[in-house]
């Protein structure tokens, strides 16, 4: 459904939109769409679409989902990275499409963008020719129209190095790139028809997605989603309203929509789009509610759109954790109270919880278990599902973590022993993979290319298993994932400018950080 056809014989580039996860992940994501419609509305442009066919193993070879065209018959290769280790999956596409992975060996360019990029693109610069560091809406047209301009790869990369947005190793190194962005979501492409399939559902269930809001007004410290996507932005009533009634009418999935945001409901829009959901009978799947947002009334609008399962994301319930993370800072009190308050009121509870922050003691871990516990035994109580997802600080870029780095795995394999230990038998607890965490940080602060690494994993047919012995055989060491890079000394993402605040709020979290846990500036 809404899969979009054009004559390829009648325009003049061929573009291969490749995202390199699951064809199901992709129809999940509202980034795609984004891509999907801003390409194809330039009239000389045909973007198809790619994705993986499963995400270990032999990868069969790629043909578009529109007009089942190898990928090595397209021009331009554009793609979007939204989770550290996916860029194996992009390399096995490339692999099992017959073209060449090193951006020098290859004449087909690729242009690459989203979160991952923007925060750190020096780990991918082996493979990718064109980091767009920037929101598809305000960059991505300008790029194709270089293309068009030029279809020639050098001609191409010399053209777009030119953009103040935009990365080509070998082409600008050194220059400062500065984040591109829409000003007002108002005036922003949206994607109305939305690629559909009655067959796949979704993660978060079928529904139209809609993106209420951009950006985020806090500042967590571990947060490196609310520096990428700053400033904070949202669509207004009128123009929300619209998007619903007509993306409704478009949706195979029915009076159901999918919102998206990332601090959720904080503004007196998102509560007057709940209300006029619920009085139209429209369904939502909602994301993560901000706990501080939890009033009844709140609730009650929750109810009315039909969401009976709440994600909350407390991170800790300690207060010298909450103030290192910045989030619910001197409410921890309130924050029990409210999660009992969702239960109480007839709510699943799934739960997000950080831990193996630097400093973090048994005393911690403690007192979180005690709050868990007494949820837990609530929610038994009461009959409602309850279940706590337990997740290593991965240290990200432009984050105060990017000075204090990752706690080593063997204290961390401790720490969640005491978790599940605690927690057996009481909640499902359910823990992310350390050595994934690690993978991400791995890739995240790298101060270099990582492309051997990252071939030697897709021709394992990616998987931990493939990691674990690539990194063992490409082993550059990993004192930049666990002590971070020292404070005042040039990062090696320091040339990516994502806004004038960021910088400045990493380093007085950090102060604050070294005066909580009395650890001394990384050096
Ligand atoms: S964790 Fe959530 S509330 Fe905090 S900065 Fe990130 S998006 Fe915003």
């Amino acid at each position: 459904m809404n899969t979009i056809y054009k004559n390829p014989l009648r325009v003049k580039a061929r573009v291969a939109y490749i995202y390199p996860s699951t064809y199901r992940v992709m129809l999940s994501s509202l980034a795609p769409d984004i891509i999907y419609t801003i390409s194809n509305s330039i009239e000389e442009v045909y973007a198809e679409r790619f994705t993986n066919k499963r995400l270990q193993g032999e990868e069969p070879p790629p043909r578009s989902l529109e007009t089942n065209t190898p990928l090595k018959d397209f021009g331009l290769l554009v793609t979007t990275l939204h989770y550290e280790p996916d860029i194996v999956n992009l390399i096995r596409l490339l692999n099992s499409g017959g073209i060449p992975v090193k951006r020098e060996q290859r004449a087909t360019p690729i242009v690459a963008g989203g979160p991952v990029v923007m925060e750190n693109p020096i780990p991918f610069s082996g493979i990718i020719d064109v980091f767009v560091i920037g929101e598809a809406e305000a960059t991505l047209e300008g790029i194709l129209v270089k293309w068009l301009e030029t279809m020639e790869k050098k001609r191409f990369l010399e053209e777009v190095a030119d953009l103040p947005y935009v990365y080509v190793p070998g082409f600008n190194d050194g220059v400062k790139v500065v984040k591109e962005y829409v000003r007002s979501l108002d005036n922003a492409t949206y994607p109305v028809n939305q690629v559909e399939n009655t067959e796949v559902e979704p993660v978060y269930g079928g529904g139209f997605k809609l993106e209420v809001s951009r950006g985020c007004r806090f500042w967590c410290s571990f947060c490196i989603e609310s520096r990428v996507f700053q400033p904070y932005r949202e669509r207004s009533l009128p123009l929300l309203k619209r998007l619903v009634e007509d993306g409704v009418s478009a949706s195979i999935w029915g009076r159901r929509v999918v919102l998206y945001s990332l601090s959720f409901p904080v503004t007196s829009t998102h509560l007057k789009l709940l209300e006029y959901l619920g009085s139209e009978n429209i369904r939502a799947s909602l994301p993560s509610i901000r706990l501080s947002a939890l009033s009844s009334e709140v609730l009650e609008l929750v109810k009315s759109v039909g969401q009976r399962t709440l994600t909350l994301a407390p991170e800790t319930f300690t207060p010298v954790l909450q103030r290192v993370f910045f989030k619910y800072v001197d409410i921890v009190d309130e924050m029990i109270e409210s999660v009992k308050h969702a239960l109480e009121e007839g709510f699943n509870v799934k739960l997000y919880m950080i831990y193996g922050v630097k400093g973090e003691g048994v005393d911690d871990v403690k007192a979180n278990l005690e709050a868990l516990k007494q949820l837990a035994s609530l929610a038994r109580k009461l009959g409602r599902g309850f279940s706590v997802s337990l997740n290593p600080l991965i240290p990200k870029p432009h984050t105060m973590f990017q000075w204090i780095g990752m706690e080593n795995p063997v204290k961390l394999r401790e720490i969640l022993g005491l978790y599940k230990r605690g927690l057996k038998g009481l909640v499902d607890a359910r823990p992310y993979d350390i050595e994934w965490g690690f993978i991400q940080a791995y890739i995240a602060l790298s101060g270099r290319a990582l492309d051997d690494v990252f071939t030697k994993v897709a021709m394992r047919g990616g998987g931990l298993a493939a990691w674990r012995k690539s990194l063992g055989e490409e082993y550059m060491g990993a004192g930049h994932v666990f002590n971070g890079y020292g404070f005042g000394d040039e990062l090696p993402w320091g040339f990516i400018i994502l806004d004038n605040v960021s910088r400045r709020v990493a380093e007085s979290q950090y102060e604050v950080f070294l005066r909580l846990t009395g650890s001394k500036k990384a050096t």
